[in-house]
């Protein structure tokens, strides 16, 4: 990439995903007709004039990733930071608000869409509070930087664009880190605010849960958002366990909250609404959980149960953000590892190595590619892009099967109500795009 196109690219970085997933076209017809809840959009927050007051001491930026602030007469805490690119932003609407000493930032759990503005808004005195295994969650994504890079690059909508170093020098790294660390509970006041924060592991094996027992308002981080949860992320992850989201939930319904503060979204409130919408959470995820269960245990095969598994219409909470099949896969592996029990499947030779000889055997790549156009005029588009896939693995510049590769994801693209899907699309239109516009 030239010089001008990269800094316009960092300068899109610097300013938020929001901006960047609109520049790379990421609008899908299914989002538009408003079958995704609005919530999950990259975009949420990017016409915020001021901070949103949730009561008297309560306030929240909104962004992909929100922030919270609470207010005491003895300074502020603060409660997740949103992305790098969105903190800036966020800090000055809740400054205006108020812009006393920070005493603490309580950070939900390791996600950078959590810790991407802990350096901008930590001061000499302040507390940076997070459950102990954030530390080992931190070092486990920062070996697998440059993988992690490239997959959230593909899986947000950008592409590949190294990070501005301000916000990847060792002092920037040293400065997000956690100085204030608990196990299972940690408790303080602060201005006659009572704060007791909760270890409620889920997406990851470090998230917390706040709750102000005055209030009593639950700021639980990514353990609920308006869709089905990520219990498998594309970008790669490694388990999350389905029952650490389901006794988590628990911990939280127990408490009796009467606001719900998530991270990603707006907040519930009343308890009745609020004991609704996680029992339903709980139990969707109870159910995903232990139908694989049953199907592993019923000797399954993981394809089918990411077919067969579907929520009941009473336990439907949308898939904007996860997807039950993902979460299904993700399931089944988590328990089992890769290892699908055939015999050729313990060798390194992949089912791809063979794709060119059953290519030739039918008579060359266009003719496969044929095949798929006929797939997908009947809108079988999955088994379509298997065939182009196979043909690709034969004739790699092959024009009629790029185009055909384009045409397909196009398609799927249009039809995608979920935002991981739909970035994972846009990276592989975007790669076939450049792949057809670099042949003669
Ligand atoms: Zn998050």
């Amino acid at each position: 990439m030239s010089r001008d196109n990269k800094n316009n690219m960092l300068a899109l970085l610097l300013t938020g995903l929001c901006g960047l997933a609109a520049a790379d076209g990421y609008n899908p017809e299914a989002l538009k007709s408003g079958r995704a809840d609005p919530s999950m959009h990259l975009q949420q927050g990017s016409d915020q004039r001021e901070a949103q007051k949730i009561n008297d001491v309560i306030y929240k930026a909104t962004g992909f990733g929100n922030t919270f602030m609470v207010v005491t007469e003895q300074g502020n805490v603060i409660i997740d930071t949103s992305l790098p690119g969105m903190a800036p932003k966020h800090k000055q609407l809740l400054t205006a608000v108020s812009d006393g000493p920070i005493h603490s930032l309580i950070i939900t759990h390791g996600h950078g869409d959590h810790t991407g503005g802990v350096a901008l808004w930590r001061q000499p005195q302040t507390k940076v509070i997070a459950q102990q295994n954030m530390l080992e969650f931190l070092s486990y994504q920062k070996r697998l930087k440059n993988l992690f890079m490239q997959r959230n690059s593909a899986q947000f909508g950008f592409d590949l664009v190294e990070q501005p170093t301000a916000l990847t020098t060792a002092s920037a790294a040293a400065n997000m880190l956690p100085n204030t660390l608990f196990d299972q509970r940690f408790d303080f006041t602060l201005g006659q605010q009572q704060f007791e924060v909760l270890h409620t592991p889920a997406e990851t094996y470090d998230a917390l849960t706040v709750w102000m027992p005055q209030y009593k308002a639950a700021f639980v981080g990514d353990l609920f958002y308006r869709s089905f949860p990520n219990i498998y992320t594309l970008r790669g992850t490694k388990p999350r366990w389905a029952l650490d989201y389901i006794s988590s939930i628990n911990r939280v319904l127990a408490l009796k909250p009467e606001i719900l503060l998530p991270s990603h979204g707006e907040p519930i409130i009343g308890e009745a609404n609020i004991r609704r919408e996680l029992l339903r959470y709980r139990d969707a995820i109870q159910y995903v959980h232990d139908q694989t269960v049953q199907g592993m245990n019923a000797g399954r095969d993981v394809y089918s149960l990411m077919r067969e598994i579907k929520l009941p219409a009473e336990l439907d909470v949308g898939e904007a953000y996860g997807w039950v099949s993902w979460s299904v896969r993700g399931i089944y592996e988590g328990y089992m590892g890769w290892f699908d029990g055939e015999p050729v499947s313990m060798y390194a030779e992949s089912p791809q190595s063979v794709y060119p000889d059953l290519v030739a055997l039918a008579g060359g790549a266009d003719k496969v590619a044929g095949l798929a156009g006929q797939h997908l005029n009947q809108g079988h588009l999955v088994k379509a892009l298997r065939l182009i896939e196979a043909a690709l693995a034969a004739e790699p510049d092959n024009q009629a099967v790029l185009a055909m590769r384009l045409q397909i994801l196009t398609a799927l693209r249009k039809a995608s109500g979920n935002l991981n899907e739909s970035g994972w699309l846009n990276h592989g239109i975007n790669q076939t795009y450049r792949q057809l516009q670099s042949q003669p």
